[in-house]
């Protein structure tokens, strides 16, 4: 092709060497493009493509590169390569499936918590037609998510439960139905930004409700909120502090006593617990996170939490509490714009069964991450080590090393737990760490590590087992 033009050189004129749209479209790795992704995304991309390369060939002197300079077939080629590579590129922008190595179990930025098997099938399950409000017995419809409610009323002892899109909705409803044009009583340690886009008075002020501040950022006391009471006040706000900890010379008044306090007024209380727990965690090296049933028997109100922090489940937010109160929440048009689909409600259902059941640690992956012993990860480790060396060989320029460190909860919870690991150190002759660690991004299924003191590390706590395989292979190729 193009052989009356095909030196870029002759007759002075770059720009008649690029191939034309249709050229590119015709070449056979185009073709398979185009079946993967369409015609008209292909398109776009190789106009793109041709307007990049047409303003570079236009600062390029047509002497520039010499009489053997580069022909149209040459042109063409680079064309098709680059066009591949955008390609790769937008489709590495969508959601793709990673490999977990950081060792932060709730990885916001990776999509907290990983779904149990039971949870993933029932979201599968449900995509098609689904009973997500009806009742199959009396055939007619029925309420939406009635078994998730009925789940969360015997694993919280509350009255009542709903579920909306996550616990920044469940803030803003009951906010907004309960304190609009009111104030909400919140301690000055409680005022906690989590993730960079959920704060306590933003979330306030777009309730319409006024904050009313109390106490100080270490100390604040049960008289604190009680002076701060009058006949605008609508409700007292509790708020875990979940992603950090001030601690020293601190207080704060138990939940039962902000309790009796909100009620002596005929006010709620409402605590925002974050992750929170349905069990205690403490076994797990979680001593902080506020168990909800415990804060219902406490006589809080209304609790709301995340459904994808240790829970375990999809994104959600829940709330329980008082009949009354959730009644008036369920009748809210905030309620009916925030609520849930039928895959999230279905993966929620099949979670909140788990930890009926009494399985979750052994289900639900968050749970079982957290309660792998040191000795069976520095054993996991071990072997995985071993295999690796293996695969890389004597003298490659990759070399994997064991030493021991921390695994991370994160997802805003529990900022203090102190999780002690084994992990892998990676090191390569050839390679900074930031190049190793990026080549990991690069594999085919994506392995996100972490870098710490000039070192790769890998560890294993949130890597499934069955990812290993994999995961020795993408290390081993970097050899
Ligand atoms: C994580 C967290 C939130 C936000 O929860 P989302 O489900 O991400 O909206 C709110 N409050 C507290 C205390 C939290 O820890």
């Amino acid at each position: 092709m193009g052989v009356m033009n095909d030196r870029l050189n002759e007759g002075g004129q770059p720009l008649r060497a690029l191939p034309s749209v249709d050229e590119i479209l015709s070449v056979d790795g185009t073709q398979d493009l185009i079946a993967k992704r369409g015609r008209r995304a292909v398109v776009e991309m190789v106009r793109v493509l041709l307007a990049e390369k047409r303003e570079e060939l236009a600062g390029t002197p047509s002497t520039a590169r010499g009489s053997n300079g580069i022909t149209r077939t040459v042109l063409l080629e680079e064309l098709v390569v680059k066009l591949q590579q955008i390609a790769e590129t937008e489709h590495r922008s969508g959601v793709r499936r990673v490999i977990n190595a950081t060792g932060v179990v709730i990885h916001t930025n990776l999509g907290r918590a990983p779904l149990s098997a039971a949870a993933t099938e029932a979201m599968a399950a449900a995509a098609g037609y689904s009973t997500i409000e009806y009742n199959l017995d009396k055939g007619r419809r029925g309420p939406r998510g009635a078994r998730t409610v009925n789940l969360l009323k015997q694993l919280t002892a509350a009255e009542d439960a709903l579920v909306v899109n996550n616990c920044a909705s469940a803030a803003l409803l009951v906010l907004s139905v309960f304190a609009t044009g009111r104030e909400v009583t919140v301690s000055r340690g409680e005022l906690v930004e989590i993730g960079g886009d959920f704060r306590i008075p933003d979330i306030l002020s777009a309730s319409g409700a006024t904050l009313r501040e109390v106490g100080t950022t270490n100390r604040t006391h049960l008289h604190d909120y009680e002076n701060a009471m009058n006949d605008r006040t609508a409700m007292v706000l509790k708020v875990h502090p979940s992603n950090f900890r001030i601690t020293g010379f601190t207080t704060s008044p138990a939940t039962k006593d902000l309790a009796e306090l909100a009620h002596r007024h005929a006010i709620p209380l409402c605590e925002d617990a974050g992750s929170g727990a349905i069990f205690d965690l403490a076994g797990l090296g979680l001593k902080n996170e506020p168990v909800i049933s415990e804060l219902i028997e406490a006589g809080a109100d209304i609790v709301i939490f995340s459904g994808d922090k240790l829970l375990g489940g999809p994104q959600s937010g829940i709330v329980v509490g008082r009949a009354e109160y959730i009644s008036r929440l369920r009748k809210a048009p905030y309620f009916r714009a925030f609520r849930v689909d039928k895959a999230i409600t279905a993966g929620l259902e099949a979670t909140l069964e788990a930890h009926l059941r009494g399985t979750a640690e052994s289900e639900i992956p968050v749970l079982k991450m957290l309660s792998i012993s040191t000795d069976e990860l520095e054993k996991r480790s071990k072997t995985f080590l071993k295999r690796l060396n293996a695969a890389i060989g004597e003298k490659a320029t990759l070399k994997a090393d064991i030493q021991t460190g921390r695994s991370a909860v994160g997802g805003g919870a529990a900022p203090d737990s102190d999780i002690r690991t084994t992990l892998i150190s990676l090191s390569h002759s050839q390679l900074s760490e930031a190049e190793l660690e990026e080549r990991l991004r690069s594999t085919a299924t994506p392995v996100i590590a972490r870098i710490e003191d000039g070192r790769v590390l890998i560890d294993l706590r949130t890597v499934a087992e069955s990812e290993e395989e994999e995961l020795l292979e993408a290390i081993s190729k970097l050899s």
